[in-house]
């Protein structure tokens, strides 16, 4: 049956994504079913989407009960879950004011035309350079590429826009030289994720938090994957003792509905005014009255605490785990954002879970990643680091 839902795929679907032969048709928590009932322990949750695990029912049931009174009436008029998921997220952060999109490029769009305007409007008609990363991932949309110091995510796109400098992720030295004064903004995730689940040192942070004050710039945190819990803290800002001026969410925030948010301070989201920037679907009731309960249950059963404990037990498993395999290198990550460092590459191994009924994610083909929903329990934990055991030890 999935044999012949994949041949149909091959003949409709743009050839965008290398799939796994797999057709889901199911889940619930940490558990999904394929067409052909199978089950797997899903440790991707939507490449770290599914905080709450597949099919919350509390979740689907305030989905249907705002779908049941309103879809949708665009942003020329107020909705009220709209409001109180900014309220939520602005009592619950560093920021002020929230813009509603509808995914992780476009809420980062929105940060950079923010950041721009920002200078266009003290007639700094020159400042409209942004410093970006090495190995950063910021989305597929054109400036969201332009921002990715990726070279195989712009490949076949380019020219990109002339618009990034891009320098080492950590570095601070190099920081210093990169802030011209053609530079508007920095934009950076506190971790990165696609690049290879890679941490900064603790001062980094407050070291590039120090230069953007000295020079007047606008310091930009993308929080698309660290943000909501998914490294044992709200956001992951809070590990480092510093606080960006704008920050991008998106994955998470709807549990697998699709929602962006950019959040900034009130001197920072000055520039947005009435016109400057707009989205249809931004913060749609539907979508807003979920990510809401999305955040009142995170709340109200303590799963950042869980994610915390979870993933450093979780840490600690995956360190046992390289201790008795010579292939793993490096252990890393943070809350329920973690990886692999192998030095062979990973395609094989993933393959090797999934027949044994559990999905891991290969980034960068020599880190496996880690970013099970944070539902996840220390037993799932334990049949994982059993079979990841089994595979390194049939390989060897
Ligand atoms: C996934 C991701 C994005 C892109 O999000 P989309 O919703 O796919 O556009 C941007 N930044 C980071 C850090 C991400 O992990």
């Amino acid at each position: 049956m999935s044999k012949d839902y994949i041949q149909r795929a091959d003949q409709v679907m743009a050839n965008t994504y290398k799939r796994f032969p797999i057709v889901f048709e199911r889940g619930r928590g940490c558990t999904l079913w394929d067409a052909g009932g199978r089950e797997y322990t899903d440790f991707v949750a939507g490449i770290a989407v599914c905080n709450l695990g597949h099919a919350s029912p509390e979740v689907s049931r305030a989905l249907a009960r705002q779908a049941d009174k309103l879809f949708h009436v665009s942003n020329l008029f107020y909705t009220v879950p709209q409001i109180q998921l900014a309220e939520w997220l602005t009592r619950h952060s560093f920021a002020d004011r929230v813009f509603f999109c509808n995914s992780g490029a476009e809420a980062n769009e929105a940060a950079i035309k923010l950041a721009r305007k920002t200078f266009f409007d003290q007639g700094n008609y020159n400042r409209w350079r942004i410093v970006a990363m090495e190995q950063s991932f910021h989305g597929r949309t054109f400036a969201a590429l332009s921002a990715t110091g990726q070279q195989k995510v712009r490949e076949g796109f380019e020219p990109i826009l002339e618009v990034f400098d891009f320098l080492a992720f950590n570095d601070i030295e190099k920081l210093e030289a990169a802030i011209t004064e053609k530079t508007c903004a920095v934009l950076i995730e506190p971790v990165q994720g696609e690049g290879g689940i890679r941490c900064p040192d603790p001062a980094y942070l407050k070291a590039v938090r120090r230069l953007c004050d000295d020079k007047g710039i606008l310091l930009i945190f993308d929080e698309i994957q660290t943000g909501i819990g998914r490294t044992g803290k709200l956001f992951a800002y809070e590990h480092f003792g510093v606080k960006p001026d704008v920050m991008t969410l998106a994955k998470a925030l709807g549990n697998g509905l699709p929602i962006g948010a950019m959040l900034a301070t009130e001197k920072a989201s000055a520039a947005f005014t009435p016109g400057s920037h707009a989205s249809t679907f931004g913060g749609t009731p539907v979508i807003t009255a979920a990510a809401l309960e999305v955040l009142r249950i995170m709340e109200q059963e303590n799963i950042v605490k869980h994610c915390r404990k979870t993933g450093d037990y979780f840490k600690s498993r995956l360190t046992w785990l390289k201790d008795r395999h010579r292939v793993i290198e490096e252990v890393r990550g943070i809350g329920l954002m973690l990886g692999i460092k192998l030095s062979e590459k990973g395609a094989p191994i993933v393959d090797q879970c999934m027949e044994k009924g559990f999905l891991i994610n290969c980034i960068q083909e020599y880190v496996l990643r880690f970013v099970p929903p944070l539902v996840i329990s220390r037993e799932e934990i334990d049949r994982l680091i059993e079979c990841l055991d089994e595979v390194f030890a049939g390989r060897s």
